[in-house]
């Protein structure tokens, strides 16, 4: 074996076993001493595979020190409506470079925390036409050897009545994004018309749609039976997640269990914050079988004052603010920040199994109830069977150890 990682507790597992590594992949897993040409000694620590964020806003991330936080918001100025307008003002500020400079960063810091796939959102408007776009898909190769990473292109307005947007949407799938986004509230009278372009050219580019899914609280409004129909209709099952997912819990129960059904049947995942609403938008869906992952979504920025792209954490809030206390509970909050996100990116070779991509994490942490209810962060986290990072630090990639 190329390297060996020795004497290691594995989730689901008794006893200590040792991990062969191959070319990147696991090639065995044995109670047998196994010959490498180099060691990593695991001394009794856990190993788990390395955590997926499914939604994080890139080419925003870290712009916090940017924003004025003492601006109140005007009387009658929505919330959202008053954060799109301080976002607005900040984006006149981008440059490639700065994007690039920031969401690489961003990136650095998800990874030393334990992250190694994530999806990216980058917008696409009339503002930064495809500079972020541009910007994240030289970020993607630039972090390759730490980070998988696919980008979704999130448009922001209504193509609807500014078709050169859809252009830019499919100018990004051409220059290489890995899929498209969108927010379909943002037209809530037309959520079929603004979906179907998105998905028709998902399909087209053989691409992902992750759209968000933020409707307010209007029983007309449900966009999830609209894209199980388009997941159908485009051949894109397993292809589509919705974010945020705040309609499932102010749609009634009957109107809801129907339709999470249809959603494990086609493979349209949800990507969550764990902040309100958990058992509706979260435990409910995942019981059900829907694949539910726990996200990041905002790191500094003028959405979300303060985070550090940190998904034990985030699994830590999520265990807090739902009571989360069982050992199955937080067992599954450690599934929703791993194999969770790994289907919903479409990835197989995920795990701690041979024959799966040797992305790992050793914790120095009796169990993963432990890790996940005391945010105990990995001692070291391999991509591809390599070291990239220790006790919180980058230690590949990057001179900033
Ligand atoms: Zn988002």
């Amino acid at each position: 074996m190329e390297r060996v990682i020795t004497n290691v507790r594995l989730l689901d597992e008794e006893g200590l076993w040792n991990v062969g590594i191959q070319s990147g992949s696991i090639a065995a897993m044995t109670r047998q001493p196994l010959m490498g040409q180099d060691y990593l000694h695991g001394n009794g620590r856990l190993l788990t595979p390395g955590l997926v964020e499914t939604h994080l806003h890139l080419d925003k991330a870290l712009t916090q020190n940017r924003v004025s936080w003492e601006q109140e918001r005007p009387k009658g100025t929505a919330y959202r409506r008053f954060q799109e307008e301080l976002t607005a003002a900040l984006k006149r500020s981008f440059t490639e470079d700065d994007i690039i400079c920031r969401a690489t960063k961003v990136c650095q810091m998800a990874v030393a925390a334990g992250t190694t796939m994530m999806r990216g959102q980058g917008e696409v408007d009339a503002l930064l036409g495809l500079d972020a776009i541009r910007a994240l898909l030289k970020v993607k190769e630039r972090v390759r050897d730490y980070l998988d990473l696919q980008i979704i292109a999130f448009p922001l307005g209504n193509f609807l009545e500014e078709p050169g947007l859809l252009d830019l949407v499919r100018e990004a799938l051409a220059l290489g994004a890995d899929g498209v986004g969108g927010v379909p509230e943002i037209v809530p009278e037309e959520v079929d018309a603004y979906l179907d372009p998105l998905f028709r050219l998902a399909a087209e580019f053989g691409g992902v749609v992750d759209v968000h899914v933020d409707q307010p609280q209007d029983e007309r409004l449900f966009s999830f039976p609209i894209m199980v129909e388009k997941a159908r209709t485009y051949g894109l099952e397993g292809r589509v997640t919705g974010a945020h997912a705040n309609s499932l819990w102010f749609q009634p129960p009957e109107r809801v269990v129907p339709v999470l059904e249809t959603m494990r049947e086609t493979g349209v995942h949800l990507s969550c914050l764990p902040y309100g609403h958990i058992k509706e938008r979260i435990q409910v869906p995942k019981a059900m079988g829907v694949h539910v992952s726990l996200i990041n979504d905002n790191v500094q920025d003028p959405w979300q004052r303060g985070g550090c792209g940190d998904l034990i954490q985030i699994g830590m809030i999520y265990a807090r603010t739902g009571a989360v206390r069982s050992d199955a509970g937080l067992r599954e909050a450690f599934d929703m920040l791993s194999v969770e996100g790994a289907a919903a990116l479409g990835v197989t070779d995920y795990g701690t199994k041979p024959g799966a991509r040797a992305d790992l994490l050793l914790f120095n942490a009796d169990t993963i109830q432990d890790v996940i209810s005391q945010a105990i962060g990995p001692e070291a986290v391999l991509k591809r069977g390599r070291v990239v990072a220790q006790d919180g630090r980058m230690c590949f990639g990057t001179s900033s150890r």
